[in-house]
């Protein structure tokens, strides 16, 4: 069949979460809607999501929900608020897809299974009658007359509308590459700086390099760039090059090389609560050693060894004989050892990409373009990106949402 010229009323470009979702929401009767995917099978990344589980939401407030978005919440606000977590859940629970919800608040299909989303999502898409074409990666877009020229290596299609739904640079063997930048770039719209977010992060010289595995649960994670910029808490993972686990990964889109992070391993305990609480135990159990003492605090053992090391504390030392500057030194770096930054993971191992197309340039109640008449952008192509635990895909099922529901408005509604 000859496809070369092929029209369509809107033409959608990325076969992930939230171009499957545009798809089947903007789908009426007599509009011909075409999904173009690079890859042989659409959904790649939806289907590694959550460790293959899918993590799809979270639980709260969605007004509580735009802080994990950091400055993109307040864009965010119209799309989260028209399609809310609840209603995300409602919608899957709808077509037979059951959903749980962890102690930590995390949404997972029932099954655990990314691939029944999958599935759930590529059913709906038949059903609507969504023309889906895989091994079709967009190459260019034109502005035409009457709407939108996109050519792939063999074929151009056109369309009165336009969804760019091609996410962002992050796990580039899924299909996600970043192309949908260059494509906006030319229609007219800014980029914001994209970098890897979501991301592990390498210290330079890690003293912890062998206690790989180790974690602390909710400790406080200070960032310093010549003055202190933030501090957070969260889950920290110690890994053989760095740190990982949710308070790095959801602070990784702030951190840049060359910063220093300070972790404070007792954050119950401030520095002047922890050296007196020392001082007293070393009074009444002398005879103890330090180590002891840390392993109250519930301490991992092989952790204490280090840090008595990094302390210049010998490892049986009886607490009787800590002299204040040992003992100092302890509390210094229980409560703000610096960790200096040399890198963070690289976009193989960063979950999303920070920047993307400028927010400022995309309308945040119906997410179309400010520059281009009928072009809508939705996901992680724009300059959005949220903490772990769910908030990425419900983005992306949000913004995908608003986006459908204003092309439907726009064909049901007659224009001037
Ligand atoms: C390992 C991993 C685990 C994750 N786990 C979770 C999780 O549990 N919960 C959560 O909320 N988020 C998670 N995320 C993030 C989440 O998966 C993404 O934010 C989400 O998939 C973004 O959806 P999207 O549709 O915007 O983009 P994508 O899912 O990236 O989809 C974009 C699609 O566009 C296609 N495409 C790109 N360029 C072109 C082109 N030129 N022509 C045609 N097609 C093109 C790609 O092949 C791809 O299929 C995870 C990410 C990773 C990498």
């Amino acid at each position: 069949m000859d496809r070369h010229g092929e029209e369509f009323d809107l033409i959608i470009v990325g076969g992930g979460p939230a171009g499957l979702f545009c798809a089947i929401n903007s789908s009426i009767e007599e509009k011909k809607i075409l999904l173009l995917e690079k890859m042989g099978s659409p959904g790649r990344k939806l289907l590694i999501s959550g460790s293959g589980h899918c993590n799809i939401s979270h639980i709260g407030e969605i007004r509580a929900f735009l802080e994990r978005y950091g400055e993109a919440g307040r864009f965010l606000r119209p799309a989260l608020l028209g399609f809310s977590n609840d209603d995300l859940i409602s919608t899957f629970e709808c077509h037979g897809l059951s959903m749980i919800r962890t102690d930590e608040g995390k949404v997972f299909p029932e099954t655990l299974r990314s691939r029944d989303v999958l599935d759930l999502l590529l059913g709906l898409c038949r059903a609507k009658g969504i023309i889906l074409r895989c091994d079709q990666e967009v190459r260019s877009i034109a502005r035409s007359k009457d709407g939108f020229q996109v050519l792939t290596h063999d074929c151009l299609y056109s369309s009165a509308l336009l969804v760019l739904s091609t996410g962002g640079r992050s796990y580039p063997a899924t299909g996600s590459t970043g192309d949908g930048f260059g494509l906006s770039k030319v229609l007219g719209h800014s980029i914001v700086d994209t970098g890897p977010a979501l991301s592990p992060v390498y210290i330079r010289n890690h003293p912890f390099s062998d206690l790989a595995g180790i974690s602390f649960r909710d400790i406080s994670i200070a960032l310093f760039r010549g003055r202190k910029m933030m501090e957070r808490s969260g889950d920290v993972l110690f890994t053989h090059g760095g740190l990982s686990g949710p308070g790095i990964l959801d602070l990784s889109r702030h951190i840049r090389p060359g910063d220093t992070l300070k972790l404070s391993f007792l954050p119950a305990l401030g520095r002047t609560s922890l050296e007196r609480l020392l001082m007293e135990r070393s009074q009444v159990d002398g005879d103890r050693p330090a180590r002891i003492l840390l392993a109250d605090l519930s301490l991992p053992s092989r952790f204490i060894s280090r840090i008595l090391e990094i302390s210049k504390i010998p490892n049986n030392l009886k607490s009787a004989q800590l002299t204040r500057e040992m003992r100092r030194a302890l509390v210094e770096n229980l409560t703000g050892l610096p960790l200096a930054v040399e890198r963070l993971g690289g976009y193989d191992e960063a979950m999303v990409t920070r920047g993307g197309v400028d927010r400022r340039e995309v309308d945040p109640k119906s997410m179309e373009s400010r520059l281009v008449n009928g072009l809508y952008l939705v996901g992680e192509v724009l300059d959005i990106d949220g903490d772990s635990g769910g908030y990425n895909l419900q983005a992306a099922f949000s913004t995908a949402m608003l986006a459908a529901r204003s092309i439907k408005a726009r064909w049901t509604t007659p224009r001037d």
